[in-house]
């Protein structure tokens, strides 16, 4: 199986785990203001915005929003999901991911 079915396979029979709307909109609040979040290539935003409504199995709340630069993840998906501290070198003081 190619790798890109492999990990849509993957993150599709995983749980998924989701935080309450304040917390979702907490998030997306520091990633706006931060310097380290980037937009994403206009043409992969439809394919995007609809693989992250297939993991989350619902519509983002966020669906514009961009990527983090520092962890190279999509942040529509990203910040509405349940995970732990981060610690990984080169995440500013403000980043919600390191004070979780
Ligand atoms: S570093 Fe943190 S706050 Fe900044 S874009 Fe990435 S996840 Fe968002």
């Amino acid at each position: 199986m190619p790798l890109a079915a492999e990990w849509l396979y993957s993150k599709l029979h995983q749980p998924h785990p989701q935080v309450d709307r304040v917390e979702i909109d907490r998030r997306a609040a520091i990633c706006g203001a931060c310097p380290k979040m980037e937009n994403p290539c206009i043409s992969c935003q439809g394919t995007r915005r609809r693989l992250v409504q297939l993991i989350l199995r619902k519509k983002p709340s966020y669906p514009v929003i961009g990527n983090c630069g520092v962890i190279k993840s999509d942040l529509s998906a990203d910040i509405e999901m349940v995970q732990g501290p981060d610690l990984t070198p080169g995440l500013p003081e403000a980043c919600w991911k390191r004070t979780l």
